[in-house]
Protein backbone atom coordinates (compact mmCIF):
# COMPACT_ATOMS: atom_id res chain seq x y z
CA UNK A 1 0.00 0.00 0.00
CA UNK A 2 1.05 3.31 -0.81
CA UNK A 3 2.76 5.85 2.11
CA UNK A 4 0.78 9.02 0.40
CA UNK A 5 -1.59 9.77 2.79
CA UNK A 6 -4.93 12.61 2.59
CA UNK A 7 -5.43 14.80 6.05
CA UNK A 8 -8.54 16.18 6.29
CA UNK A 9 -9.29 19.14 7.83
CA UNK A 10 -11.39 18.78 10.88
CA UNK A 11 -14.05 21.31 10.32
CA UNK A 12 -14.22 22.07 6.93
CA UNK A 13 -16.99 22.94 4.39
CA UNK A 14 -20.56 23.90 4.71
CA UNK A 15 -21.10 26.37 8.08
CA UNK A 16 -24.74 26.84 9.13
CA UNK A 17 -25.25 30.19 7.94
CA UNK A 18 -24.94 28.59 4.14
CA UNK A 19 -26.95 25.33 5.58
CA UNK A 20 -29.76 28.06 5.96
CA UNK A 21 -29.61 29.89 3.33
CA UNK A 22 -29.17 27.28 0.84
CA UNK A 23 -32.10 25.93 2.50
CA UNK A 24 -34.29 29.35 1.98
CA UNK A 25 -33.57 29.19 -1.38
CA UNK A 26 -35.10 25.37 -2.07
CA UNK A 27 -37.78 25.75 0.03
CA UNK A 28 -39.09 28.52 -1.64
CA UNK A 29 -38.08 26.71 -5.22
CA UNK A 30 -40.23 23.71 -3.19
CA UNK A 31 -43.05 25.74 -2.38
CA UNK A 32 -43.63 28.81 -5.16
CA UNK A 33 -42.10 27.10 -7.97
CA UNK A 34 -39.41 28.45 -10.74
CA UNK A 35 -38.44 31.66 -10.74
CA UNK A 36 -37.15 32.95 -7.48
CA UNK A 37 -34.96 35.99 -7.74
CA UNK A 38 -32.03 36.30 -4.80
CA UNK A 39 -29.85 39.14 -4.79
CA UNK A 40 -26.04 38.02 -5.37
CA UNK A 41 -25.39 34.48 -5.11
CA UNK A 42 -26.65 33.37 -2.26
CA UNK A 43 -23.31 32.08 -1.10
CA UNK A 44 -20.16 32.36 -2.77
CA UNK A 45 -20.22 28.55 -4.37
CA UNK A 46 -20.55 27.93 -8.31
CA UNK A 47 -21.55 24.24 -7.40
CA UNK A 48 -24.18 25.37 -5.20
CA UNK A 49 -25.10 28.39 -7.15
CA UNK A 50 -25.10 26.64 -10.44
CA UNK A 51 -27.32 23.88 -9.10
CA UNK A 52 -29.89 26.29 -7.73
CA UNK A 53 -29.84 28.38 -11.22
CA UNK A 54 -31.40 24.76 -12.83
CA UNK A 55 -33.94 24.59 -10.01
CA UNK A 56 -35.28 28.03 -11.32
CA UNK A 57 -33.36 30.81 -9.16
CA UNK A 58 -32.59 33.43 -10.85
CA UNK A 59 -29.58 35.67 -9.55
CA UNK A 60 -29.74 39.46 -9.96
CA UNK A 61 -27.75 42.16 -8.46
CA UNK A 62 -29.95 45.40 -8.85
CA UNK A 63 -33.58 44.97 -7.55
CA UNK A 64 -34.42 47.02 -10.54
CA UNK A 65 -33.71 43.44 -12.39
CA UNK A 66 -36.98 41.75 -9.81
CA UNK A 67 -40.69 41.79 -11.97
CA UNK A 68 -43.35 42.89 -10.03
CA UNK A 69 -44.94 40.10 -8.43
CA UNK A 70 -42.38 38.27 -7.68
CA UNK A 71 -40.28 36.21 -4.93
CA UNK A 72 -37.06 38.06 -3.82
CA UNK A 73 -34.17 36.40 -1.27
CA UNK A 74 -31.24 38.33 -0.05
CA UNK A 75 -28.28 36.33 0.34
CA UNK A 76 -26.30 34.97 3.56
CA UNK A 77 -23.93 38.16 3.21
CA UNK A 78 -26.68 40.65 3.75
CA UNK A 79 -27.81 43.43 1.92
CA UNK A 80 -27.74 47.49 2.85
CA UNK A 81 -30.46 49.13 4.35
CA UNK A 82 -30.91 51.17 0.70
CA UNK A 83 -31.47 47.65 -1.06
CA UNK A 84 -34.46 46.41 1.36
CA UNK A 85 -36.08 49.99 0.79
CA UNK A 86 -36.03 49.57 -2.35
CA UNK A 87 -37.24 46.24 -2.39
CA UNK A 88 -40.25 47.15 -0.10
CA UNK A 89 -41.21 50.32 -2.23
CA UNK A 90 -41.35 47.24 -5.16
CA UNK A 91 -44.87 45.64 -5.53
CA UNK A 92 -43.41 41.74 -4.41
CA UNK A 93 -45.26 39.26 -3.73
CA UNK A 94 -42.77 38.00 -0.94
CA UNK A 95 -39.41 38.95 0.52
CA UNK A 96 -37.38 36.38 2.38
CA UNK A 97 -33.83 37.44 4.21
CA UNK A 98 -31.36 34.69 4.27
CA UNK A 99 -28.53 37.24 5.89
CA UNK A 100 -26.74 34.57 8.34
CA UNK A 101 -27.22 35.80 11.86
CA UNK A 102 -23.58 36.08 12.74
CA UNK A 103 -23.77 38.52 10.12
CA UNK A 104 -26.93 39.79 11.60
CA UNK A 105 -25.80 40.51 14.71
CA UNK A 106 -23.03 42.74 13.72
CA UNK A 107 -25.41 44.93 11.97
CA UNK A 108 -27.42 45.30 15.24
CA UNK A 109 -24.10 45.89 17.08
CA UNK A 110 -23.14 48.74 14.20
CA UNK A 111 -26.69 50.50 14.36
CA UNK A 112 -26.10 50.61 18.03
CA UNK A 113 -23.37 51.96 18.05
CA UNK A 114 -23.90 54.81 14.91
CA UNK A 115 -26.80 55.84 17.10
CA UNK A 116 -24.20 56.19 20.24
CA UNK A 117 -22.75 58.68 18.20
CA UNK A 118 -19.37 56.32 17.34
CA UNK A 119 -17.46 56.42 14.53
CA UNK A 120 -17.08 53.27 12.96
CA UNK A 121 -13.97 51.31 11.82
CA UNK A 122 -14.52 48.57 9.57
CA UNK A 123 -12.26 46.10 8.57
CA UNK A 124 -13.33 43.89 5.04
CA UNK A 125 -12.70 43.67 1.92
CA UNK A 126 -13.74 46.33 -0.66
CA UNK A 127 -16.65 45.55 -2.41
CA UNK A 128 -17.48 42.40 -0.33
CA UNK A 129 -21.09 42.15 -0.42
CA UNK A 130 -20.50 41.77 3.34
CA UNK A 131 -19.17 44.58 3.35
CA UNK A 132 -20.95 46.82 1.40
CA UNK A 133 -24.35 45.65 3.53
CA UNK A 134 -22.89 46.22 6.79
CA UNK A 135 -21.57 49.88 5.84
CA UNK A 136 -24.94 50.75 4.54
CA UNK A 137 -26.74 49.87 7.62
CA UNK A 138 -25.84 53.37 8.80
CA UNK A 139 -25.42 56.80 7.03
CA UNK A 140 -22.26 58.05 7.34
CA UNK A 141 -19.65 58.37 9.90
CA UNK A 142 -18.24 55.00 9.09
CA UNK A 143 -14.87 54.19 7.18
CA UNK A 144 -13.51 50.85 5.59
CA UNK A 145 -10.01 49.76 6.01
CA UNK A 146 -8.41 46.69 4.45
CA UNK A 147 -4.90 47.21 5.62
CA UNK A 148 -2.85 48.21 8.69
CA UNK A 149 -1.04 50.79 6.27
CA UNK A 150 -5.07 52.40 5.59
CA UNK A 151 -5.26 53.48 9.31
CA UNK A 152 -2.52 56.48 9.41
CA UNK A 153 -5.05 57.86 6.37
CA UNK A 154 -8.33 57.83 8.12
CA UNK A 155 -9.80 61.14 8.45
CA UNK A 156 -10.30 60.80 12.32
CA UNK A 157 -8.60 62.44 15.16
CA UNK A 158 -6.16 60.25 16.85
CA UNK A 159 -8.08 61.36 20.33
CA UNK A 160 -11.46 61.15 18.88
CA UNK A 161 -13.64 59.79 22.29
CA UNK A 162 -16.54 57.77 20.43
CA UNK A 163 -14.55 55.57 18.20
CA UNK A 164 -15.39 51.73 17.32
CA UNK A 165 -14.04 49.56 15.38
CA UNK A 166 -16.50 45.95 13.41
CA UNK A 167 -15.52 43.48 10.88
CA UNK A 168 -15.82 41.18 8.63
CA UNK A 169 -17.32 37.65 9.30
CA UNK A 170 -14.51 35.98 7.50
CA UNK A 171 -11.48 37.60 7.66
CA UNK A 172 -8.05 35.93 8.73
CA UNK A 173 -8.47 35.94 12.47
CA UNK A 174 -4.70 36.38 12.87
CA UNK A 175 -3.93 39.31 10.47
CA UNK A 176 -7.52 41.23 11.73
CA UNK A 177 -6.10 40.49 15.09
CA UNK A 178 -2.38 42.91 14.01
CA UNK A 179 -4.88 45.55 12.67
CA UNK A 180 -6.83 45.87 15.78
CA UNK A 181 -3.75 46.32 17.62
CA UNK A 182 -2.58 48.95 15.36
CA UNK A 183 -5.63 50.44 15.63
CA UNK A 184 -5.74 50.54 19.30
CA UNK A 185 -2.26 51.93 19.28
CA UNK A 186 -3.58 54.81 17.28
CA UNK A 187 -7.06 55.37 18.89
CA UNK A 188 -7.05 55.33 22.77
CA UNK A 189 -10.50 55.22 22.95
CA UNK A 190 -10.77 52.54 20.69
CA UNK A 191 -13.69 50.24 21.33
CA UNK A 192 -13.84 46.99 20.64
CA UNK A 193 -16.76 44.14 19.60
CA UNK A 194 -18.25 42.80 22.74
CA UNK A 195 -18.34 39.28 20.73
CA UNK A 196 -15.63 38.88 18.40
CA UNK A 197 -17.17 39.79 14.82
CA UNK A 198 -15.34 36.78 12.92
CA UNK A 199 -17.54 34.61 12.78
CA UNK A 200 -17.12 30.71 14.69
CA UNK A 201 -17.07 29.14 11.52
CA UNK A 202 -14.25 31.58 9.71
CA UNK A 203 -12.32 30.91 12.98
CA UNK A 204 -12.49 26.60 13.35
CA UNK A 205 -11.78 26.29 9.82
CA UNK A 206 -8.50 28.97 10.03
CA UNK A 207 -7.72 26.66 13.56
CA UNK A 208 -7.64 23.18 11.84
CA UNK A 209 -5.79 24.39 8.83
CA UNK A 210 -2.86 25.70 11.31
CA UNK A 211 -3.27 21.98 13.30
CA UNK A 212 -2.41 20.03 9.86
CA UNK A 213 -0.48 22.58 8.06
CA UNK A 214 2.96 20.83 10.25
CA UNK A 215 2.38 17.64 8.44
CA UNK A 216 1.22 18.68 5.04
CA UNK A 217 3.52 19.15 1.91
CA UNK A 218 0.59 20.86 0.25
CA UNK A 219 -2.89 22.12 1.03
CA UNK A 220 -5.91 21.93 -1.32
CA UNK A 221 -8.80 24.05 -0.32
CA UNK A 222 -12.10 23.71 -2.27
CA UNK A 223 -14.15 26.42 -2.71
CA UNK A 224 -14.65 29.56 -5.27
CA UNK A 225 -12.93 32.29 -6.36
CA UNK A 226 -15.23 34.60 -4.99
CA UNK A 227 -15.12 33.13 -1.31
CA UNK A 228 -13.92 34.85 0.90
CA UNK A 229 -13.46 32.22 3.84
CA UNK A 230 -11.69 29.94 1.16
CA UNK A 231 -9.15 32.07 -0.15
CA UNK A 232 -8.33 33.01 3.86
CA UNK A 233 -7.43 29.43 4.01
CA UNK A 234 -5.52 29.07 1.05
CA UNK A 235 -3.04 32.55 2.34
CA UNK A 236 -3.19 30.75 6.00
CA UNK A 237 -1.53 27.47 4.40
CA UNK A 238 1.02 29.88 2.38
CA UNK A 239 1.70 31.79 5.66
CA UNK A 240 2.23 28.40 7.17
CA UNK A 241 5.22 27.81 4.35
CA UNK A 242 3.32 24.93 2.43
CA UNK A 243 1.87 25.53 -1.15
CA UNK A 244 -1.70 25.41 -1.16
CA UNK A 245 -4.25 25.69 -4.09
CA UNK A 246 -8.05 26.95 -4.55
CA UNK A 247 -10.19 24.85 -6.81
CA UNK A 248 -13.93 24.67 -7.21
CA UNK A 249 -13.99 21.22 -8.98
CA UNK A 250 -11.46 17.89 -8.80
CA UNK A 251 -10.79 18.18 -12.19
CA UNK A 252 -8.81 21.27 -11.71
CA UNK A 253 -6.13 19.49 -9.49
CA UNK A 254 -2.80 18.91 -11.53
CA UNK A 255 -1.06 16.29 -11.30
CA UNK A 256 2.63 18.11 -11.24
CA UNK A 257 1.17 19.87 -7.80
CA UNK A 258 1.08 16.32 -6.14
CA UNK A 259 4.74 15.45 -7.24
CA UNK A 260 7.09 14.47 -4.49
CA UNK A 261 4.63 15.54 -1.82
CA UNK A 262 3.78 12.64 0.69
CA UNK A 263 1.17 14.35 2.46
CA UNK A 264 -2.13 16.05 1.01
CA UNK A 265 -3.93 18.35 2.92
CA UNK A 266 -7.51 18.85 1.77
CA UNK A 267 -9.84 21.16 3.38
CA UNK A 268 -12.87 23.50 2.32
CA UNK A 269 -14.23 26.87 2.58
CA UNK A 270 -17.56 27.58 4.57
CA UNK A 271 -19.67 27.63 1.38
CA UNK A 272 -18.29 24.75 -0.04
CA UNK A 273 -20.35 21.13 -0.20
CA UNK A 274 -18.73 17.72 1.31
CA UNK A 275 -19.62 16.32 -2.03
CA UNK A 276 -16.93 18.04 -3.70
CA UNK A 277 -14.70 17.42 -1.26
CA UNK A 278 -15.61 13.79 -1.56
CA UNK A 279 -14.55 14.26 -5.64
CA UNK A 280 -11.48 15.37 -4.60
CA UNK A 281 -10.71 12.39 -2.24
CA UNK A 282 -11.40 10.36 -5.16
CA UNK A 283 -9.63 12.05 -7.26
CA UNK A 284 -6.36 11.89 -5.35
CA UNK A 285 -6.84 8.10 -4.59
CA UNK A 286 -6.40 7.93 -8.46
CA UNK A 287 -3.13 9.41 -7.40
CA UNK A 288 -2.26 6.47 -4.73
CA UNK A 289 -3.13 8.68 -2.17
CA UNK A 290 -4.81 6.82 0.67
S1 LIG B 1 -19.08 31.93 7.16
FE1 LIG B 1 -19.78 32.70 9.16
S2 LIG B 1 -20.87 34.60 8.71
FE2 LIG B 1 -20.65 33.50 6.76
S3 LIG B 1 -22.54 32.31 6.59
FE3 LIG B 1 -21.06 30.99 7.62
S4 LIG B 1 -21.43 31.30 9.83
FE4 LIG B 1 -22.40 33.00 8.72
Amino acid sequence: MSSKRIILANPRGFCAGVDRAIAIVDKALDKYGAPIYVRHEVVHNKYVVDGLKDRGAIFIEDIEEVPENSILIYSAHGVPLSVRLQATAKNLQMIFDATCPLVNKVHVELKTLHKQGYAIVMIGHKNHPEVEGTMGQVDGNIYLIETESDIASLPLRRDIEKIAVVTQTTLSVDETKSIIDQLQATFCNLRLPKNEDICYATQNRQDAVKKMATVCDLLIVIGSKNSSNSNRLKELAENLGIRSYLIDFAHEIDEKWLKGANTVGVSAGASAPEVLVEGVIAKLKTYDFN
